[in-house]
């Protein structure tokens, strides 16, 4: 048993006396590019990081639900069936869990009550994927424990369904695969049209280059509306391009070429074209990072990040005054090779390649000059690249 594991061992026998019956890690994810691509069936390239949630669990036999939070402190008992929370209900950390029973049993699968501890180290609500950590956690802990034949694909699957159904956030699917099928060393290629998944090799570690995840400390506010409305422009700009070239199959954005960009230019009103020239041109891009990551060209991967946070300011417009400060000045440290939004944008994090040699320096600047001219207090996460779940 690693220190971790006999850590939350520990915690679930001081809980419910006795060990619990599994022990599953399931990790967060930071994305390294391709944002913004996933609901129109493009590509996304998360990397799953060395922060996770952690879920000891035991099953019972009488329909009850035990369950401990390390991080909240709290205990929570319920029995019956889990029923999914309502319009505005605000969900609690218990809900994940509830939600994962949900989830599985509305799938036929045979699920009693069960003791369970959580505990973990993603930051919570920080863009990094704690809830998709949790929720793929729990699926697989279940999976193991009532002993159901269930892939892990589909379990990534049954976790996007306690969100989507259960919480009632409409996510994609890319959290819950990385946090699922993730590989140390490696990005994971998705491609969001055919759900399909393929690690890609960093390279990153032996070149002496980190992944730092900087929090912007300002409230995703907007990010929500602004989200809707992206959503929907894209679906705007998909009729405008079925309109313009008829002839093609065009079911979202994600058929639509770099060489389309003048025509759609011409056709579309110069927001909704700018909307769509993201989509294109981040696609693109995340294939061009697949491809410079083949030659180990980590100088190039960052170039791309940097033209990604462009884009997403200047044609997606989901950046704001702070997260450009703060890519502005990540970039002007020597030995930063890249820096770009993170998530939807309009606040959240930042994600950055930084030489080793060169993390001090960076974290020390950055937040020191990011303070004096917001006044906000930016926090640093240097990452390691880490597996997915295990169980
Ligand atoms: P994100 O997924 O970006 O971190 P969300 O708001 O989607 O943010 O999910 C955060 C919520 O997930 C928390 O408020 C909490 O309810 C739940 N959660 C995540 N990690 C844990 C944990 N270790 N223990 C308990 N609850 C957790
Ligand atoms: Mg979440």
């Amino acid at each position: 048993m690693t220190a971790a594991e006999q850590q939350i061992s520990g915690g679930f026998r001081a809980q419910f006396g006795g060990p619990p019956q599994v022990l599953v890690r399931a990790p967060g994810r930071v994305n390294l590019i391709g944002e913004h691509t996933d609901y129109t069936e493009g590509f996304v390239l998360p990397v799953t990081i060395n922060r996770a949630v952690w879920v000891a669990l035991r099953p019972r036999t009488d329909g009850r639900f035990r369950l401990y939070s390390q991080n909240f402190g709290a205990t929570v008992e319920r029995a019956g069936n889990p029923e999914p929370l309502v319009a505005g209900q605000h969900p609690e950390w218990q809900d994940y869990v509830l939600g994962a029973a949900w989830a599985l049993r509305e799938h036929g699968h045979r699920v009693d009550g069960f003791d369970a501890m959580i505990a973990g180290d993603v930051p919570l609500g920080a863009g990094l994927s704690s809830s998709a950590a949790l929720c793929v956690a729990v699926c697989f802990a279940l999976a193991r424990a009532f002993a159901l034949p269930i892939d892990v694909r589909r379990l990534a699957f049954y976790a996007r369904r306690v969100e989507t159904g259960y919480i009632g956030v409409q996510c994609g699917i890319m959290d819950q695969m990385a946090a699922a099928m993730g590989l140390a060393g490696h990005a994971l290629l998705i491609d969001c049209r055919t759900t399909e998944a393929r690690p890609v090799w960093l390279g990153l570690e032996a070149r002496g280059i980190a992944i730092v995840v900087a929090d912007s400390a300002l409230p995703r506010t907007l990010a929500a509306s602004a989200y809707n409305q992206r959503v929907a422009e894209c679906i705007t700009a998909t009729d405008a391009a079925r309109r313009l070239f008829p002839a093609r199959a065009i079911a979202t954005l994600r058929d639509l070429q770099e060489d389309d960009l003048p025509a759609l230019a011409r056709a579309l009103p110069e927001t909704l074209f700018r909307r769509a020239r993201h989509i294109v041109t981040e696609n693109g891009r995340v294939q061009t990072a697949v491809a410079v990551l083949g030659h180990g060209d980590v100088t190039a991967l960052g170039g791309l990040l940097n033209s990604s946070h462009v884009s997403l300011r200047d044609d997606y417009a989901v950046s704001t005054p702070e997260l450009d400060r703060l890519v502005t000045l990540a970039r002007a440290v020597p030995g930063v090779l890249g820096a770009r939004l993170t998530g939807a944008g309009f606040g959240g994090c930042t994600v950055n390649l930084v030489e080793r040699t060169a993390l001090a320096a960076f974290q020390e600047r950055v937040i020191d000059r990011y303070r004096a001219e917001t006044g906000r207090p930016a926090t640093m996460l240097v990452c390691r690249s880490a597996n997915g779940a295990a169980y």
